[in-house]
Parts: C-alpha cells; structure tokens; sequence
C-alpha cells in the first residue's frame, strides 16, 4: 500500500491495527478524503476515541510539547496514582505548566477528604519529577469537579494551546468529550485541522480562532494492571459505581485476597478492623496466613479470580513489600485495584504482581 496520511491529523493510515494510529477499515480507502477511524468519529459523531501507541512513539510525540508554548493538562486515575502519573512529564514537556486532574472522584466513598487526597496527588506527582500548577478532582462521567478545572485551564492558557495527555484508561477521551459537549453542544461539526507531512497523531479542537485543545494518544504504563489483565477482568477490578468499604475484623496471622490480584497478610499487632475500599465485585477472601500459600496454589484462576485464564498467562511475578503501621490511619495502596485502611498498630507484608508498587500513606478519611 503506497503511504496515504489522514486528512484529519495527518497520521500515516493503516488498515491492520484498529487499536493504533492511523487505522481506518479497507473499505474506507476508496473514499476521496480518507481520515483515520479515530478523526472519522471526531468529525461525524463529535467524539474522541483513545488510540495508544508504543513507548517510543509516546515519547516522541509529547516531547514534541516542549517545542509549543501551551498549557499541559494531565489527567490520571485518583485510583491507579503510580500506574498513571507520567514519569518525567515535566522534563520531557519542556517549561510549560501542568494542570494535574484526578479522574474518577465519583467512585469514592463520601467520607473521603478531598483536601488529603489533593495533597496526595500532589506529592505523588512531585515525586514522579511533576511540579503541578494546579490539582483538581474531576468525574469526566458525572461532571464533578469540572467547572473549577476548565475556568483554571482558562486563566492558566493565557490564550494558548491546551494540551491534554494521560495513560490509557484514565478517562482522557470521556474527559475531552465532555468538553466538546460543552462547548459545542451536540450539533456542531467539529473540524480537525490538517498539517501536512506531520505524523504526530494529535487532534486538535478548536478552542476560538487561534488557539486549540489537543487530544495527545495514551501510553499503556507498564505498571498500569490494565496493562496485564484481560478486558474481562478489568471490567471486575474496575469500579462502577461508589465503593463500599468491606470491614474485616482481623488476628494477626491471618491473611486477605484480593481475588487472587493481591494479598495482605497481617503479620503482627491486636485484633482489629481492616477496612477494605475495592470494586464491590471484587472478591476478598480471608484465610489463615500459615494456609495461604496452599491456597494461592490450588486455588488462582478459581475461587482467587480475577485472573482469569487469559490473566494468569500475562502475570508478572508477585513482589513483597512489608509495612510497619504505628497508630497513624494509613492506607496501604494496591494501585489499579484499592485500598486497605488500618487504624492500630500493625506490622503487615502486601503482595501483588511485580509492576503494580504497593504504597502507604495517611489515611484519606
Ligand atoms: P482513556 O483511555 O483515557 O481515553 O479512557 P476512557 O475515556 O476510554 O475511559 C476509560 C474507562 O474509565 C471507561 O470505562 C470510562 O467509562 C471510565 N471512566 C472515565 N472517566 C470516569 C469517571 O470520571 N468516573 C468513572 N466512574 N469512570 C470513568
């Protein structure tokens, strides 16, 4: 096939790959404007679809930031922190500030103090070389939060381009739809602008007559469980609607599955309440720490599911951290899937596969 570009965004078409840049189907190569799929649904149903592309081409694309002076926004899932924080976004964007927007706030139970949790986003990023400008809790799906986060994006662009990046999954295309809902209302035909000979991929969405949002293609992260679990699981691990804590009274020396994704295991301290925040349908099984290995052998991919057969083939390998818990509520973190708040004294080891880095911090309540 000789090289064809997309009309829209000037992406190299390809006709193999529906989950990469530039595809379009066969049948659509006889047409006389060819756009790839991904413009194709901006143009005629207003809505953006996330394309990811390998961590080269990522690293390409957004390095190409540093070269616009624009405002970055960059969108993460308050519940997979590690696994969507972009390392280095700051070193590889050049000067330009960042908005930092935590997704999926709806999700959290009520209680939850948004103040700490915006302090925790904060270090978070500081920590992954992200010095944010701003930090706002967002629900793309329910509209929380994004009010106060497009009038920043408004003082803090000064007339500029706003770029928006983010991993896949973390809810950029729910999050940009919105906007173009907002801005546009449902009739309005949006027009993505051409630039000839570039490949970059990025969709542009008029912002008024010079300036534009721009929709960047997300990276899987390795560290990302979306990463390694198959779409049927990441339906199960994947919140829907607020959780509920579960509450497990615990002795020491007993042990918590989170289906068979993560483990606790309460090594030493007084009986007392872990509070588990995860996926209601996620299932968690308490056992005596001394049986769980056995356990885990005999029983992944079974009553320890999720991971299902598909999963448990693409498994990294467990690692162990241990914590020492010392009257402070802390919640030790499982990125992608939850948490575990404890309020005594306790000394715990937390298992899970290798990628996902299991944290503590303050508790959140
Ligand atoms: P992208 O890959 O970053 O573009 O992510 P998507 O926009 O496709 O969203 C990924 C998944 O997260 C979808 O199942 C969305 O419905 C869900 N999602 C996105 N934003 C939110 C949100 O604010 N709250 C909740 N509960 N789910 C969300």
């Amino acid at each position: 096939m000789e090289n064809i570009y997309c009309q829209g965004c000037g992406v190299l078409i390809q006709t193999t790959d529906p989950k990469a840049p530039g595809y379009t189907p066969k049948s659509s190569l006889e047409k006389e404007d060819i756009l790839c799929r991904r413009c194709f649904r901006l143009k005629h149903y207003n809505e953006i679809q996330d394309v990811s592309v390998s961590d080269d081409d990522f690293l390409k694309m957004i390095s190409s930031i540093r070269n616009a002076d624009a405002l970055v926004v960059h969108v993460i899932d308050i519940f997979d922190v590690s696994g969507s924080l972009i390392k280095s976004l700051q070193r590889i964007t050049g000067n330009n500030p960042i908005v930092l927007a935590g997704n999926k706030v709806d999700l959290l139970p009520k209680s939850t103090n948004k103040r700490k949790l915006t302090q925790w986003l904060r270090s978070s990023a500081n920590e992954a070389g992200i010095k944010a400008e701003d930090v706002f809790l967002i629900s793309s799906t329910k509209g929380h939060g994004i009010e106060e986060l497009t009038s920043s994006i408004e003082a803090l662009r000064q007339g500029k381009d706003v770029y928006v990046v983010g991993t896949t999954n973390v809810g950029k295309s729910t999050f940009i739809n919105r906007l173009i809902k907002q801005s546009t209302g449902y009739s309005d035909v949006i027009t993505t602008s051409y630039f000839p000979g570039t490949t970059l991929g990025f969709i542009e969405i008029p912002l008024d007559e010079k300036t534009a949002l721009i929709d960047t293609p997300g990276i899987v992260n390795r560290q990302q469980i979306a990463h390694y679990v198959s779409d049927q699981d990441l339906k199960i691990i994947t919140p829907k609607k607020e959780i509920k804590a579960k509450v497990y009274q615990l002795n020491d020396q007993q042990t918590l599955f989170f289906g068979g994704l993560a483990r606790l295991d309460f090594i030493k301290g007084d009986r007392q309440p872990f509070v588990c925040y995860f996926a209601n349908e996620l299932p968690i099984h308490r056992t005596k720490l001394e049986n769980a290995d056995e356990l885990y052998n005999n029983q992944i991919g079974e009553l320890l599911s999720p991971p299902d057969k598909e999963t448990i083939g693409k498994l990294p390998e467990w690692t162990t951290s241990t914590f020492r818990i010392t009257g402070e509520k802390t919640d030790i973190v499982f990125p992608g899937l939850g948490w575990v708040s404890v309020s005594g004294n306790a000394s715990v080891a937390a298992h899970s596969p290798k990628e996902a880095a299991i944290s503590i911090r303050k508790s959140l309540l």
